[in-house]
């Protein structure tokens, strides 16, 4: 059987309401009945007093004589007014409320046709006074006052009977505040949960119970890793589907390759040949060269879509990549300074890789840095070791990919440029990933960085 929180709550809250009244009870009964036990207890007290002073021999008696029963009660006084003589003329004097009371008796005793003890009480709260005369054989009158104050345990029970009643009354508030919180709180997280049904982004809340509290942590973080798998999952569709279709594009290259390149092979040497025929006339022989080299970018076309979809590389060395890029430096410096721009190296680091690839990597990423920087600007590459590997950073200070076209950035045929092939860097990446390694993109500040990341070790066998 399922017990709801503020079920319990509330049976706890009703036991308590119950227990804290039954003690009130008892504990109230038990203060009046002792104070009821306690006055009679004085009254008899007193009336056995007077007995005893009235059976005393006959004889002067002083008006405020020591002669109570033995053992002497504290706080008694008893003595004997001669006849005629007021209750003022007792010293030390009485308290007034007893004076009173004494008075009285005295009056009912001298007044009364039988001998036998006037005893008269007055209570004021816990505390009272019992005063009693009678008259003796001897025409005199024993009188005896016997005030009595609340015991000293009357006030620790009097604070027991308020703490409890107040503990009670806690009991109730603290009860109904936790079943409401509780209450509140289940309900704010079935919705939240409901919520997070539809929507992963949804805020969780947090109850103001401290268990509830933690348990939304727990959803929070549940739907965390939910979106997060969601996430995955979406990039692994993507990725598949990027995979099957350079799959399918490894194919046509393939293809391609296989029909395209034997032909286009021979046809350069055919070109190249004639080319160097010395009766060939020199503007025949420069149309040949540019022949020539439209072949050689269709063959290179070919193998980069090879790279691309089949993801090989070459044979890979240990190599200095400082050195690498230095040399792709100085090839490409006429070229970078014809547009105004600069290129700086800096660093040093080595790693196992296929050079010729790596090469080609550099190559793109400074060309593009050169093309994407204005007038002026510097296309910096750093090269630094990275754990066993090594990492190249190409930087320039251009504006950058639009926002909304960063997904296609690395897509081959990709490309902004009207000459452009956007081959570059789905190349790049191609070469990169066989390395084990990865090719990203970000901005920092005014900046473009393009990172290469190569592992060293295992990772970078071929
Ligand atoms: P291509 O240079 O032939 O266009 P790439 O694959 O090298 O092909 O580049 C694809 C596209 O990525 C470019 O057309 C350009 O829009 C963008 N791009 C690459 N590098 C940069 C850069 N450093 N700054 C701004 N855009 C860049």
């Amino acid at each position: 059987m399922k017990i709801a929180v503020r079920h319990s709550l509330i049976v706890v809250a009703i036991l308590g309401v119950v227990t804290s009244c039954v003690s009130l009870y008892v504990l109230t009964r038990l203060i009046a009945t002792t104070s009821a036990q306690r006055s009679e207890r004085v009254r008899d007290l007193v009336t056995q007093q007077l007995e005893f002073q009235r059976k005393a021999p006959a004889g002067a008696q002083p008006v405020d004589a020591p002669v109570a029963l033995p053992p002497p009660k504290l706080g008694m006084r008893a003595g004997y007014l001669p006849k005629g003589v007021s209750v003022d003329a007792i010293r030390p004097e009485l308290d007034p409320s007893a004076r009173d009371l004494l008075a009285r008796s005295v009056q009912v005793a001298l007044s009364s046709a039988d001998r036998s003890p006037v005893v008269q009480i007055a209570q004021d709260g816990d505390s009272g006074v019992v005063a009693g005369a009678a008259l003796t054989p001897a025409g005199d009158l024993a009188w005896t006052a016997y005030p009595w104050n609340p015991p000293p345990w009357l006030r620790m029970f009097r604070a027991l009977i308020v703490t409890l009643g107040l503990a009670g009354l806690a009991l109730v508030v603290a009860s109904v505040h936790i079943a409401v919180s509780m209450d509140r709180g289940a309900t704010l997280l079935k919705q939240s949960l409901r919520t997070l049904g539809r929507n992963l982004d949804a805020p969780v809340p947090r109850p103001q119970v401290r268990e509830l509290s933690e348990v939304g942590d727990g959803i929070a973080g549940l739907a965390a890793e939910l979106r997060h798998a969601q996430q995955e999952q979406a990039r692994l569709s993507r990725e598949l589907a990027d995979r099957e279709r350079f799959a399918s594009l490894g194919r046509v290259a393939a293809g391609v390759a296989h029909e395209v390149r034997n032909p286009l092979a021979a046809i350069k040497l055919r070109v190249d040949l004639l080319r160097m025929d010395p009766g060939v006339p020199s503007a025949v022989g420069a149309e040949l060269g540019g022949v020539s080299e439209e072949i050689a970018r269709l063959d290179r076309l070919v193998s980069d879509l090879l790279v691309i979809t089949g993801r090989r590389t070459g044979p890979r060395t240990q190599t200095d990549l400082r050195k690498l890029a230095d040399q792709r430096a100085t090839t490409l410096e006429p070229w970078a300074r014809d547009r105004g721009v600069s290129i700086s190296i800096r660093g040093q680091a080595a790693a196992c890789v296929d050079a010729e690839a790596i090469v080609r990597v550099i190559d793109n990423l400074v060309r593009n840095g050169v093309e994407a920087s204005a007038q002026g600007g510097t296309v910096e590459v750093q090269v630094e070791p990275e754990g066993d590997g090594a990492r190249l950073v190409v930087t320039d200070r251009g504006p950058g990919v639009d926002a909304s076209r960063v997904d296609e950035l690395f897509e081959p045929f990709f490309t902004t440029k009207p000459e452009g092939m956007g081959l570059g860097l789905a190349l790049s990446k191609a070469i990169a990933t066989a390395h084990g390694g990865k090719l990203t993109y970000r901005r920092q500040a005014d900046m473009t960085l393009f990172e290469l990341a190569i592992p060293g070790g295992e990772a970078a066998a071929p």
